[in-house]
């Protein structure tokens, strides 16, 4: 395509991760909106929500972490979320991405919200492959999110690995990802319009069907609920109940692990 794309070596996924994602940085919004019916904007008040941090009034400001959180939706509705509801405005967030496309976007969409008018900025656009975080010492986060991002990982263990080390004991982990449909219906209902017409719309909208093309099967080759649960235990999480909570019957789903 007119991305380059071609020119990645097959077997280097984290390249063409990079690929995929500085050709979509620009129209991202859209893509999004594509891939989940604009669903994703519904989900991702959700995870804020439920997560409901924040300091509480007269407490240590907390330290935030949202990795693979390119154009910084997570990041600006946590801190939101902290303003509103605990009037805490002293909260710090890193928002890590492997893509510098990403982060630029993020810098800017940063402008536009009411943080960028804050004397002291609590946010800072780190590029950081998020299976190593070399730049973030351990036990140093209080919340650690990834939306939409560890299933692009190579090594998914190795993030949650990275995400445990990064942990303060009583921090929490929480991701919010595409997921295994519960319902075989409603599964072949959406493996057919994943395959057929989403790489059909990428195409359509930003040129670039082979992008698409790539989300959905990586979409399809990620770890169900269950699996992806026992590797949040396996990297030493505290995972309560069955560990996650299904969104549009498994489409996506949230997960939360508690480093004890
Ligand atoms: N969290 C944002 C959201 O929900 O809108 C962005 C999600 S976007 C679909 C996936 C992001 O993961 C991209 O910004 C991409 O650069 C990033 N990413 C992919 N592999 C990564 C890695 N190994 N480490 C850090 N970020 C990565």
């Amino acid at each position: 395509t007119h991305f380059g794309f071609k020119q990645v070596p097959v077997d280097s996924k984290e390249h063409l991760v990079g690929n995929v994602f500085s050709s979509v940085a620009s129209n991202y919004d859209i893509m999004n909106d594509v891939m989940s019916l604009g669903v994703h904007r519904l989900w991702k008040d959700h995870f804020i929500k439920k997560l409901d941090v924040g300091a509480r009034p007269g407490g240590e400001p907390l330290e935030f972490l949202d990795v693979a959180g390119g154009t910084g939706d997570i990041a600006f509705g946590l801190l939101d979320n902290a303003l509103s509801k605990y009037s805490d405005n002293k909260s710090k967030i890193i928002v890590a991405d492997i893509n510098q496309d990403m982060l630029n976007e993020g810098k800017k969409r940063f402008l536009n919200t009411k943080f960028a008018y804050e004397s002291n900025s609590r946010i800072e656009f780190l590029q950081q492959n998020g299976q190593v975080l070399d730049k973030i010492p351990d036990n140093s986060k209080d919340v650690y999110t990834i939306a939409f991002g560890i299933r692009n990982f190579t090594d998914i263990q190795a993030g949650l690995n990275a995400a445990y080390r990064v942990l303060k004991p009583g921090g929490i982990f929480a991701c919010l990802e595409f997921s295994k449909v519960n319902n075989p219906i409603l599964d072949s209902i959406y493996s057919n319009y994943s395959f057929t017409f989403l790489p059909l719309m990428g195409q359509l909208i930003a040129n670039d069907r082979e992008s698409y093309q790539y989300l959905v099967e990586s979409i399809k080759k990620f770890p169900s609920q269950d699996k992806f649960a026992s590797m949040i235990r396996e990297a030493g999480f505290y995972v309560p109940g069955v560990g996650y909570e299904n969104l549009s019957f498994g489409i996506a789903a949230i997960h939360i692990g508690v480093k004890l």
